[in-house]
């Protein structure tokens, strides 16, 4: 069984990317790419004008000066790219400075862009009340998985140098419109969000924190599903959680609040994901268990579009609530307050 199941983990990744690839998008890319706008993440301009190249069949079309200013658009694109991000939905710019005060909501549709564990506190939480647990705990590698392209160690090395985490989460307490609360932020650009030892445990240490203080509990969930890189270890998280969470809602009738954003999927939409009293979804989140095309090539039947979308999930009774970003907090407040939670300085 666990056989089966990490391999159904392993090919999740790959597809979860790919799932949010609308089937023009390609189209539109090179599109996009060719009338300059373009701010990918893509690194090196010189593969961008081989995707050009490529996608208008052949470079015999294009003369040495067309290939030229081709790549002084791109360069001067790589140039901006810092200062502009763009919408996975419409494709429209966005100022990245102004994104931020905007809660990383498209100006142009409305679509909520993906979020970091930490721009995340800073909307939920009030500032000066956060205080995170467990920070610098850190996977051990223990079952000693080296892929052929890089070990696992340097792979966890180069994201904490990337993102300034030592995890895919960051646990805590603080206060929400005063109220305290114990929080748990997932973090997607940390491995995907990805579940290890260090996700569970440090998870697992503050549902028992909240237990011991009866305070509310927060988990908002971005995840991939559990790590790969981990093994059986990563699935055992998924127990640990749901048993630490078991005494804390079933013993002790505290509340706890599950907030899934996009994409939540694998061992975290089946564990503590939908374990939540209330369950919350972010507007057009992807939440699935197995990603579209493992499904498909499993079962050998077509995923129809949308299936795998908070709003369909939603209409089939999976949470209670679609809240969007800009009016979460309130909402988590009143929900806290409907369940007897107050703010301090109401006594
Ligand atoms: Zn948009």
């Amino acid at each position: 069984m666990f056989k089966a199941l990490s391999v159904s983990f392993k090919a999740t990744q790959p597809t979860l990317f790919s799932s949010t690839i609308l089937p023009n998008e390609i189209a539109r890319k090179s599109n996009l790419q060719f009338g300059r706008i373009s701010i990918h993440q893509n690194p090196k301009p010189t593969s961008k004008v081989t995707v050009i190249k490529s996608s208008i069949g052949g470079n015999q079309s294009f003369s040495k000066g067309d290939e030229e200013k081709i790549q002084s658009d791109l360069d001067v694109s790589q140039k901006y790219k810092h200062l502009w991000v763009q919408c996975g939905n419409c494709y429209g710019l966005n100022y990245k400075k102004s994104l931020k005060s905007k809660m990383n909501i498209c100006e142009q549709c409305g679509f909520h862009l993906k979020m970091s564990s930490t721009e995340r506190i800073e909307l939920l939480i009030d500032p000066g009340t956060w205080e995170p647990m467990d920070e610098d705990m850190v996977s051990l590698d223990p079952i000693e998985f080296h892929s052929e392209e890089e070990p696992y160690k340097d792979r966890i090395d180069s994201y904490q140098r990337k993102t300034g985490l030592a995890d895919a989460v960051q646990t805590g307490t603080g206060q929400l419109q005063g109220i305290p609360v114990a929080i748990g932020v997932m973090d997607f650009l940390f491995m995907g969000g990805s579940m290890g030892s260090v996700v569970g445990e440090k998870l697992t240490r503050l549902i028992e924190h909240a237990t011991e203080k009866s305070l509310p509990l927060i988990i908002v969930c971005a995840s991939g599903g559990a790590r790969m890189q981990e093994g059986s270890l990563s699935l055992m998280q998924m127990a640990k959680i749901s048993a630490a969470l078991y005494d804390y809602q079933s013993n002790k009738q505290l509340f706890y609040v599950a907030v899934l954003t996009s994409p939540t999927t694998g061992g975290v939409t089946a564990s503590f994901g939908t374990l939540g009293d209330i369950i919350i979804a972010e507007p057009n989140a992807y939440i699935a268990f197995a990603g579209k095309r493992v499904i498909e090539q499993t079962l050998n039947k077509t995923v129809p579009d949308g299936s795998q979308e908070a709003e369909y999930l939603f209409q089939k009774g999976l949470f209670d609530q679609i809240v969007p970003r800009n009016l979460l907090k309130s909402v988590l407040s009143e929900l806290l307050m409907l369940h007897a939670y107050f703010p301090l300085d109401q006594n």
